[in-house]
């Protein structure tokens, strides 16, 4: 109730759900799961400090696809790039905290596992931007329409993060 409440009111009220309410969807994408990764992503953002909101193991649509990537649907590689989401199940996950969007796409690194720094994910787990292993929300709004896209609102936990206290001032 508490979490329907607050994502009506971040709904109604932009700002809210900034600061260490901040949100972010990220997905580790099909062929992350075919490689056992799922436990590595998650430790890394878990070790880092954010608070898991919701996680699900989901066989996307390609509707549900094809509306997360619209922004794309001009690009030359969209159709595969439809074709690789849905080719497995991905891991839909939302993360909260401080600054979340902004620090998630720098603990995943640049698009081309190429151009990807050591120490990221993308840096560490891939070779190719076709096989590029998760998704990360690039803005807060982004953030707000993919998780509403993949999640309804009751799927979105509230709990009380005990280690709050000691990871921010
Ligand atoms: P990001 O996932 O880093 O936000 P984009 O939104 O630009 O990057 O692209 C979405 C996804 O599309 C990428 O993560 C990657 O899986 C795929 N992609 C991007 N560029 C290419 C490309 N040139 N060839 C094949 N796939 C691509």
């Amino acid at each position: 109730m508490i979490c329907l409440l607050l994502a009506l009111f971040a709904h109604l009220f932009p700002a809210a759900g900034s600061g260490v309410q901040e949100r972010t969807f990220l997905a580790v994408k099909p062929d992350g799961v075919q490689r056992r990764l799922v436990g590595e992503v998650v430790r890394r953002f878990e070790t880092k400090g954010f608070k898991l909101v919701a996680l699900k193991l989901v066989q996307a649509s390609e509707e549900l696809l094809r509306e997360h990537y619209a922004e794309l649907r001009e690009r030359p590689f969209f159709s595969r790039l439809i074709k690789y989401m849905g080719s497995g199940p991905v891991v839909a996950m939302v993360w909260q905290g401080l600054d979340v969007v902004r620090v998630s796409r720098a603990l995943i690194g640049a698009t081309d596992p190429a151009d990807a720094l050591p120490g990221t994910i993308r840096g560490d787990f891939c070779i190719e931007v076709g096989k590029n292993v998760i998704h990360g929300s690039d803005s807060v709004e982004s953030a707000r329409r993919e998780i509403a896209l993949w999640f309804r609102p009751e799927e979105l936990l509230c709990w009380e993060d005990g280690a709050e206290h000691w990871l921010y001032e």
